[in-house]
């Protein structure tokens, strides 16, 4: 065997072998970024702390909320309101529907931190302003309100929300229901289009 031959197998291995030392570091550094971030969403303790400082703002993380919890935006309601949910919530669940709050009362600073997004999402105010009320005018900030959720329980709360004296307001918010003590005779007053008319 000649030297120039012995010299090139020597450069080949070790080409491959600086490559296979590479690709093995690299795989290592994926799999530890990898388990890392599934550390740090799956922490129990981060996830409570956010949610507990939120809850008592009114903010509701989980989407199986009902009126018979125990939760800020449900216990802040009107007193009324929440009882008239409840009744509200009972026949509706012998049809086989749950009704659930996706919203309910809700801190000023809550309410604020919305109007600031929905400013940002609609790019000004008087548009941001025909789906979010000021925290000096939000029924919610009140405990006045309450969005119904899912679809199906909001449209169930539709056609028979007046017998419990409850109505939708707004044209433009099906989900969005007060106490209007007089529907459960008079049926629910005419809507308004969307919250800037009501307070013209
Ligand atoms: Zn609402």
């Amino acid at each position: 065997m000649n030297t120039a031959l012995a010299h090139r197998r020597r450069v080949v291995t070790v080409v491959i072998t600086t490559l296979i030392i590479a690709l093995v570091a690299l795989i290592l550094t994926v799999q530890q970024s990898l388990s890392t971030a599934t550390a740090a969403s799956s922490s129990p303790d981060s996830v409570l702390v956010a949610t507990d400082a939120a809850a008592a703002d009114g903010v509701i993380g989980d989407s199986r909320v009902t009126v018979f919890d125990d939760v800020p935006a449900v216990t802040g309601l009107d007193g009324a309101l929440r009882e008239a949910l409840q009744r509200a919530a009972r026949a509706a669940a012998s049809d086989g529907v749950e009704l659930r709050i996706n919203s309910g009362w809700r801190s000023p600073a809550y309410q604020q931190q919305l109007l600031d997004e929905a400013v940002a999402k609609y790019g000004s105010a008087e548009e941001a302003a025909r789906w979010v009320a000021t925290a000096d005018t939000s029924e919610h900030v009140t405990g006045a309100a309450a969005d119904i959720g899912p679809w199906r329980a909001a449209d169930w709360l539709k056609h028979r929300g007046a017998d419990f004296g409850l109505c939708q307001v707004y044209l433009n918010e099906p989900w969005h229901f007060e106490l209007r003590a007089d529907a459960v005779t008079d049926g629910c007053p005419p809507m308004y289009a969307d919250p800037t008319e009501r307070r013209r």
